[in-house]
């Protein structure tokens, strides 16, 4: 299959931190011209059956999907899965133990913007779950928003939620290993997420690129959201490198946060092989 096709196989709906309902997502998804999509919420597939008879009912091709939140030497990294069956068991508990601490790890960062003069911030992020199990830190920075503290959630990222500021929790996600393994074993591919949003060094970087790649990874998110055009060639390069597919995807959350909207990126530059020639059987 060519990579000239609009693909969008990255956002987020109710079910995680997005603010639309999957079937919101189909439609506008098709209104922009998306031809395959795939829903992909956070640690959660709740939303995936409904999902994909949304985007059938749109007349859009579909492929399963999820955002798993793994800890890899010390940082957060995304690892994308796509074309699992939705009701693989290991797949299912594997993300609910990922989700586990999420309401804990919630009342700590709660504790401590308490300290700094914003109380009431998990009351507040919970006005703005949709999935009592999936609180994250955009929800907080929903209500700081709306509480006044900050002009936008960017903001609110900058100044609370990231790593060395007030608001902020280290927290300890699945494996890499895990989360490769629940993936494959559930009959997917499993993605590296915006690979350029992670602050490694270059060693760093090579690191969690050949293990993934030894633990049976297979793709990497070339054109995303998070990338500046420059970042679309170095990772082209990097999938090259690493004998990876490539796959697109806007990280779409909110119409009135994202500045990428779904199915409105460039399409992937034709010398890489896109996820989806590989993924055709598991296309609906
Ligand atoms: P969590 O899984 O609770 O750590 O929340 C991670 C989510 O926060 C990401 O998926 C993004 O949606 C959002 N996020 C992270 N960093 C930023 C940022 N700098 N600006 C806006 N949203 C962000
Ligand atoms: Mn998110
Ligand atoms: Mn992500
Ligand atoms: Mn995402």
């Amino acid at each position: 299959m060519t990579s000239i096709i609009n693909a969008d196989l990255h956002c987020h709906s109710v079910v995680s931190d997005g603010t639309l309902t999957p079937e919101e997502l189909a439609a506008r998804a098709k209104g922009n011209g998306v031809e395959l999509w795939a829903l992909t919420d956070h640690d959660e597939i709740g939303g995936q059956h409904r999902a994909a008879a949304a985007a059938k009912a749109q007349g859009m091709r579909y492929l399963t999907g999820t955002e798993i939140s793994v800890s890899f030497i010390g940082t957060t990294v995304h690892i994308v899965g796509l074309g699992f069956d939705p009701d693989n068991e290991a797949l299912k508990q594997g993300l609910r133990k990922t989700r586990g601490g999420r309401s804990e790890r919630a009342r700590e960062m709660s504790n401590d913007l308490a300290k700094v003069g914003i109380p009431g911030a998990y009351e507040g992020a919970l006005k703005f779950v949709g999935n009592p199990e999936l609180i994250s830190r955009t929800h907080f920075a929903r209500y700081l928003v709306e509480a006044g503290v900050c002009k936008e959630t960017n903001e609110v990222f900058r100044k609370y939620l990231t790593e060395g500021k007030p608001g902020f929790v280290e927290h300890k996600w699945a494996t890499l290993r895990d989360a490769v393994t629940w993936i494959k074993d559930a009959g997917g591919m499993a993605v590296i997420a915006h690979p350029a949003r992670y602050k490694f060094s270059a060693n760093e970087e090579y690191a969690l690129f050949s293990e993934f790649k030894n633990l049976g990874g297979q793709g990497v998110e070339v054109v995303t959201g998070s990338h500046t055009a420059a970042e679309y060639v170095t990772y082209a390069d990097t999938a090259k490198e690493f004998g990876l597919a490539a796959s697109r995807g806007s990280d779409f959350h909110s119409p009135s946060e994202s500045h990428t909207d779904l199915g409105t990126l460039p399409y992937l530059p034709g010398e890489l092989t896109p996820v989806w020639e590989l993924l055709a059987d598991r296309t609906q």
